[in-house]
C-alpha cells in the first residue's frame, strides 16, 4: 500500500512538474538549450530533438554545447546547428542530461544567464536540482525519454527528426535497451518515436556499432595494459598514448562498458589523461553495485552502474586514489548485501 502511494505522489509529482516545464516554455521566446561537455547521444539526441519542436512553435532557440560535437553523432539531424558561443539574448535557460552546472562548461558564467530562469531537465540520480524548476526522473532511461514526456504534455506532433533524434537518446543511453532500467515504458516511447518515423536500425547502428579507426586502436593500446584486481578492472590511456593512436575524441571511447563484460569483474574503470593534464575516469558496475557514490566523492556523478568524475593528475595519483575508494566501498557494498 506504502508503495502504490508512493508511485501516485512520484506521478502526480510528475505531472505538476510537466506542468512547470510548459509554463515556463510557454512564456519563453528565445530559449538557450544547453547540453552536457562531451556530449554524448542523449545530450545531442534531447537537446536537438526539444530545439526542433520548439522552433515548430514558434520560438527561436539557440542550441549549444561547450565541446564540440563528435562526428559520430553528425547523423542527428540538425546537430550542425549546435554552436559553442552564445552571442544571441535569452530568456530562459534549458540544461539537458547535465547533473550539475559545472557539466554545463562555460555557459553559468556568460552574462544573463542567473537573470532568466533555468529549466533542467535529466535523468542523472546525482543530479543538484540546481535549477528553479527541475524536471528530474532518475528512473527515466534517459533525458530523451523526459522531452518525449514532456513534448507529450504540449501536444507537439512528432516529425521523423525530431523522433530520430530522441531515439539517439535512448538507444544510447540503455546501450539499446539492455540496461536494467529498461521498463516497458521505454519500449512504449521507442514504439512511438519509431512510429513517428525514427529507424532502429539506423539510429543503433551509427549510435552503437559505428566508432573511428583510431578509437579501435586506442582499444587494443588501452586493452594491453588491462589490469584486474579484487574485481576490479581497469586500465589507462596516458596522453602520448592517445596521441600516438590518433584519436581526437575525449573519452575513452566507451571502452569502459566493454571492460564491465568480464566476468569476475565487479566495477571497471578506464583513466582517461586529458590535455589539460586532469583525468578523466568513466566508471561501470556491475547490477547490484554502484559507482555513482564513488564518483560523487571526486565532485562527478551519474547512475549506479555508470558514473564518472575528473581528478587532477598525474595519471598515477589520480588513478591510486581512486582505486582506493573505488575497492573499498564495493567491500563495503558486498557486506551490505550479505546482511
Ligand atoms: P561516460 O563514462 O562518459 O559514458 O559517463 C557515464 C555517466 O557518468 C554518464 O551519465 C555521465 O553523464 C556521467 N559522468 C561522466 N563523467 C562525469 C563527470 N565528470 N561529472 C559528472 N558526471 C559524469
Ligand atoms: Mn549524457
Ligand atoms: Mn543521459
Amino acid at each position: 500500500m506504502a508503495k502504490k502511494n508512493t508511485t501516485h505522489e512520484q506521478v502526480g509529482q510528475t505531472r505538476a512538474l510537466l506542468k512547470q516545464a510548459h509554463q515556463l516554455i510557454k512564456s519563453a521566446q528565445r530559449p538557450l538549450l544547453i547540453c552536457h561537455i562531451s556530449p554524448d547521444g542523449d545530450a545531442v539526441g534531447s537537446m536537438v530533438g526539444l530545439g526542433r519542436v520548439l522552433r515548430q512553435m514558434g520560438l527561436a532557440p539557440t542550441l549549444a554545447c561547450s565541446d564540440s560535437i563528435p562526428d559520430t553523432l553528425s547523423f542527428i539531424p540538425g546537430s550542425d546547428e549546435i554552436v559553442s558561443q552564445v552571442d544571441a539574448p535569452f530568456d530562459l535557460v534549458i540544461a539537458l542530461d547535465s547533473s550539475d552546472m559545472e557539466r554545463l562548461g562555460q555557459f553559468p558564467k556568460s552574462p544573463g544567464f542567473a537573470d532568466v530562469p533555468l529549466l533542467n531537465i535529466d535523468h542523472h540520480l546525482t543530479n543538484l536540482n540546481f535549477g528553479d524548476v527541475n524536471l528530474v526522473d532518475p528512473q527515466a532511461s534517459s533525458t530523451a525519454e523526459i522531452v518525449l514526456r514532456l513534448l507529450g504534455a504540449f501536444g507537439a506532433p512528432l516529425d521523423a527528426d525530431t523522433a530520430t533524434a530522441l531515439l539517439t537518446g535512448i538507444v544510447g543511453d540503455t546501450r539499446c535497451f539492455r540496461t536494467n532500467n529498461v521498463s516497458p515504458q521505454v519500449l512504449e516511447a521507442a514504439l512511438r518515436l519509431m512510429k513517428a518515423g525514427a529507424s532502429l536500425p539506423y539510429v543503433s547502428l551509427h549510435a552503437l556499432d559505428s566508432r573511428p579507426t583510431a578509437a579501435v586502436r586506442l582499444w587494443g593500446a588501452a586493452l594491453s595494459q588491462l589490469q584486474i584486481e579484487d574485481h576490479v578492472i581497469w586500465t589507462s590511456i596516458p596522453l602520448a598514448v592517445r596521441q600516438e593512436t590518433g584519436y581526437t575524441g575525449t573519452g575513452d571511447a566507451s571502452l569502459v562498458s566493454f571492460l564491465i563484460s568480464a566476468e569476475d569483474a565487479d566495477a571497471a574503470a578506464v583513466f582517461v589523461e586529458r590535455d589539460d593534464g586532469r583525468i578523466d575516469v568513466g566508471l561501470r558496475a556491475k547490477p547490484g553495485f554502484d559507482v555513482a557514490q564513488v564518483a560523487l566523492q571526486f565532485g562527478g556523478g551519474g547512475h549506479a552502474l555508470a558514473a564518472g568524475c575528473t581528478l587532477p593528475g598525474p595519471l598515477d595519483e589520480a588513478q591510486a586514489r581512486l582505486l582506493a575508494v573505488l575497492k573499498t566501498s564495493l567491500v563495503k557494498q558486498r557486506a551490505k548485501r550479505e546482511t
